[in-house]
């Protein structure tokens, strides 16, 4: 199958509140350009000068979603454009966004990345420190941020109790915080499901999903 194919087929599977972001790391402009004359308008990419390359190079109505983990010395180069970083994990990094979003005159949105798997090597918050940050001055003080919801990704096994306890975890985390307003938190999004799982991340309540593979194919 084609990846119009691929992307359309999906879309139809996914429910009207599910946003797909289409997964394009280290996939060529033509592959990309295909998915965007299927209608896809929404691409994910894991490192910022891969997606500033594309950014360039593409069409502007684009949005454009970091999905991998993010160096504080490089938010620079995507905050002009940048519009929702998902894998925020840290207060010293939404001050960096802060600060360069207020650079572009811009807000920009952001997930906090909560860490759900059972690997060592997965970034992201315990619920305990989510409250910390939430709860910080300088967090409340940031007036070029905002947190529009929370990201996760599950262990990478084949045992599907434990991808939906891990998903259902986060869902419950989210849940905890839905009603927390202020100027710049108000969760409504669930970043969570990827190409092998997200079927089960939308059964758990996703609100989003990563999906990479299954639209362009396996990555080297
Ligand atoms: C690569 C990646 C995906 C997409 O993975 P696929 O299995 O190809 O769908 C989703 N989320 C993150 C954070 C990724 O790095």
């Amino acid at each position: 199958m084609s990846i119009a194919q691929n992307l359309l087929k999906i879309k139809s599977t996914l429910p009207e509140n599910v946003t797909l972001v289409a997964v394009s790391k280290t996939k060529p402009i033509t592959d990309l350009m295909e998915a965007y004359d299927a209608g896809q308008r929404i691409f994910g990419e894991n490192k910022i000068q891969e997606m500033v390359e594309k950014w360039e190079a593409m069409p502007k109505d684009i949005e454009w979603h970091m999905i991998g983990h993010v160096q504080t010395n490089k938010v620079k180069f995507m905050a002009p454009f940048v519009s929702l970083i998902h894998g925020v994990d840290s207060l010293k990094l939404l001050e960096e966004i802060n600060k360069q979003a207020k650079k572009n005159n811009r807000i920009i949105d952001c997930l906090l990345q909560i860490y759900i798997a059972e690997e060592e090597s997965k970034f992201g918050l315990d619920e305990e420190e989510l409250d910390e940050i939430l709860a910080s001055e300088t967090f409340q003080e940031m007036k070029n941020i905002r947190i529009v919801g929370l990201m996760g990704m599950a262990t990478f096994t084949e045992n599907q109790n434990q991808i939906k306890k891990e998903f259902t975890h986060l869902k419950s985390i989210f849940d905890n915080h839905k009603n927390l307003k202020s100027e710049n938190c108000q969760l409504n999004t669930v970043s969570m499901g990827m190409s092998g799982d997200y079927p089960l991340a939308i059964a758990c309540g996703s609100t989003m999903v990563r999906i990479g593979s299954s639209i362009f194919g396996g990555r080297i």
